[in-house]
């Protein structure tokens, strides 16, 4: 599966006055993983170099007008965004990232304009991005602006490694077996995420009902599209830790134990980074073999190498 991307986060020329929005992380660091599909639902009708738009509040109405005519733009911009957006179901994506404050791809906060001289407010929502969330509203999506903080950079890629995980699963022909499998490896990943969608997903996988295979997958996958759309924070992730840390509770000495105590509590606190605690807990589980954990994603759920909850500040 591949990321969806403004291309001119990608390095192409195609914004307005020719240049680009190439940014660092996803042409150097993310590029090793996933394979991407430029989007630009501008230059496609409007060609490049070419007037600047905006948004302006028309009668309680957003339009797309250009900056210094104002001429209404509104129906071909929307004509190449439904266009595009239509592309995103062929283009088997597991993601989206957009330029944040473009009236086409801003996923929030873009300025809209007044027919008459006033300021302009951020509340506006660009026309293609609004499109995929209409079309599309569990496809994670994030704005290169926003995945500058850790905390939703974190979010945002342990949403897309699910969701790819989770299409390719699906592709696969599971059976009821492997759904168990499956499920049992994002059981703490999800609840991390929510107590709900924890409980939600373990009914569903239990199936009391004895409803046929097919229904099972379908919704098991709408819940676990949901609960992965949601955020994490320190205190859900804290009691994940503690969850874990029963598992060996028994196994270890009083000292070892107050040990690992003492560093969950310093993430709780935001002294420590996730990712210390982690390396104990699965030093811990490596060494009494606790096959149970092995396999939870919540202790790996992307490459070590995007290394991001070394970051304190990747948790809330
Ligand atoms: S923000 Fe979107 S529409 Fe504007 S140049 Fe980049 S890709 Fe094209």
């Amino acid at each position: 599966m591949k990321l969806g991307i403004s291309a001119c986060l990608l390095g192409t020329m195609c914004r307005y006055d020719g240049t680009n929005s190439k940014d660092g992380f996803i042409v150097n660091t993310l590029n090793k993983y996933f394979d991407y599909e430029p989007y630009c639902p501008e230059a496609e009708v409007f060609g490049t170099p070419r007037d600047t738009i905006r948004l302006v509040e028309v009668q309680g109405q957003t339009r797309v007008r250009t900056t210094y005519e104002g001429v209404d733009l509104t129906d071909k911009l929307d004509e190449s965004c439904e266009k595009n957006s239509n592309r995103i179901k062929n283009d088997y994506l597991c993601g989206f990232i957009l330029k944040a404050s473009s009236p086409t791809c801003g996923m929030e906060r873009v300025k809209v304009y007044q027919e008459i001289n006033a300021p302009s407010e951020k509340k506006g929502v660009g026309r293609f991005a609004m499109k995929i969330k209409e079309k599309y509203p569990y496809l994670p999506m994030e704005e290169e602006g926003r995945l500058k903080d850790p905390w939703l950079r974190e979010n945002f890629l342990m949403q897309i490694f699910a969701y790819k995980h989770l299409h390719e699963f699906l592709d696969d022909s599971p059976t009821i077996k492997d759904l168990v499998e499956f499920h049992t490896q994002y059981k703490y990943l999800v609840y991390a995420k929510s107590n709900v969608s924890y409980k939600t997903l373990g009914n569903i996988v239990a199936n009391r009902d004895s409803k046929p295979l097919e229904d099972i997958l379908q919704e098991y996958k709408q819940a676990f599209l949901e609960a992965i759309s949601q955020k994490g924070s320190i205190k859900k992730t804290y009691n994940v830790l503690l969850h874990i840390f029963g598992y060996f509770k028994k196994l270890i000495t009083k000292e070892e134990k107050k040990e690992i105590l003492e560093y969950i509590d310093d993430y709780k606190q935001k002294l420590i980074p996730l990712i210390a605690v982690i390396n104990i807990l699965n030093l811990y589980t490596k060494r009494f073999q606790l096959d149970y954990l092995l396999t939870q994603k919540f202790l790996s759920p992307y490459p070590k190498e995007l290394a991001l909850r070394s970051d304190i500040k990747a948790y809330k």
